[in-house]
This record gives C-alpha cells, sequence and structure tokens, in this order.
C-alpha cells in the first residue's frame, strides 16, 4: 500500500514484530489468543506484504471462448473445448487431444 504516512508504516510495522514475538511464544493457540493470529494477518495486508492471490477467471475464459473459435484440433480438425473455468488449456471434443491455448 503506497498510500501509508511513514508513521503509519512504523507503526503497523511494530505491531507486527510484537504480534510475531507473540505468535512465537505461541500464545494465539490460546483459547484466548485467537485474534492475534487475525490481527497479524490484518497488519500484514495493511502493509502490503500479503497480495490477495486472485486468478483472474473471467478474462481467462472469455480469451478461451474466443480461442477455441479459432482453433482446431490439429490431428482431427474437430472443435476444441476449455477443460474447465478458469484453465488455459483445452480438449478436442472428438479425440480428447489437449492443446494450451493461452501463455
Ligand atoms: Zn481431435
Amino acid at each position: 500500500m503506497a498510500d501509508l504516512s511513514p508513521e503509519t508504516k512504523a507503526r503497523l510495522h511494530k505491531q507486527l514484530v510484537k504480534l510475531g514475538d507473540m505468535m512465537g511464544d505461541g500464545l494465539h493457540h490460546e483459547a484466548d489468543g485467537k485474534w492475534i493470529a487475525k490481527s497479524y494477518k490484518k497488519t500484514l495486508k495493511a502493509l502490503g506484504l500479503v497480495k490477495p492471490v486472485k486468478r483472474n477467471i473471467t478474462g481467462i475464459n472469455e480469451r478461451m471462448a474466443q480461442r477455441v473459435k479459432e482453433v482446431v484440433c490439429q490431428k482431427c480438425s474437430f472443435t476444441l473445448e476449455q477443460t474447465r473455468s478458469g484453465s488455459k488449456r483445452a480438449i478436442c471434443l472428438a479425440c480428447g487431444a489437449k492443446y494450451q491455448l493461452l501463455k
């Protein structure tokens, strides 16, 4: 996160170290210590150290929909279909040959 002030960043870093120490002691495993791990994750996120892992599935599907229209099976010239949502591979509906259609 680029819009954090240096003061905020310093504070968050300090908090992170403190929470990390507590987790090092195993406090987050105790019944009333669940907030520690939660805060740790939140702090990491606030500092921009954890990037949300989200693939652009819609974009892939759209490009694949276009690719399977352009490409036919090299073995039998039959129609290809995306193997599953979010996949960059397609399978021939006739012979089952698989192709990588997107890089
Ligand atoms: Zn085929």
